[in-house]
């Protein structure tokens, strides 16, 4: 394996849909950071999932959640994340880990990448355990029915659901 000798940043993508972040994506994010020198949120522009928010929705509010944190930027993204990871000099792609759930896709798709790009790493993170059970479907489903999720996602993004849902009801 390539061990990384100079001093070149090590750089770290995090990729996702985010529809929306929720306080468990930006617990991973926070602890990717303190690993990496720069961390990239890689904001998937062509999801296969039918989404809520539009591209340019996510991308302000990820922008908006991970303000604090200096090393860490947002970018939209299509194709292969590898791909991707390479063109930005990145040596680790991010995932969260949440419960055995998570693993099997998970572990399906590091082993690919580790196939495809042997040299960038696939690096698990766990939350902490209060959002494990958090999801970004679950919360548009709560907030879809009116319920509060303020404790779950940044303000912004609290206040966009319900701005969203207001109009729809
Ligand atoms: P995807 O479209 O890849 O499912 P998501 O935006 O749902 O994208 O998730 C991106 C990453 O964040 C995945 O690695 C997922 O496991 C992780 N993640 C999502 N929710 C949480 C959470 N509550 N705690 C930790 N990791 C999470």
């Amino acid at each position: 394996m390539n061990q990384n000798h100079n001093a070149s940043p090590k750089i770290a993508i995090y990729p996702g849909s985010f529809d929306p972040i929720t306080n468990g994506h930006i617990d991973i994010v926070e602890r990717a950071a303190a690993l990496f020198d720069q961390v990239i949120v890689a904001l998937a522009a062509n999801s296969a999932k039918t989404l809520l928010f539009d591209l340019e929705e996510r991308r302000a509010m990820i922008t908006e959640a991970v303000v604090h944190l200096h090393n860490v930027t947002v970018a939209d993204t299509t194709g292969l994340m590898i791909e991707y990871a390479a063109q930005s000099h990145a040596i680790a792609l991010i995932r969260g880990l949440r419960a055995i759930s998570d693993f099997e896709y998970e572990f399906q798709m590091a082993l690919m990448n580790r196939k495809l790009a042997p040299n960038i790493l696939t690096v698990f993170l766990m939350p902490h355990d209060k959002y494990t059970y958090l999801n970004s479907s679950i919360i548009r489903e709560v907030a879809s029915f009116g319920g509060d999720v303020s404790q779950f996602v940044p303000p912004g993004v609290a206040k966009r659901l319900t701005a969203k849902f207001s109009n729809r009801r």
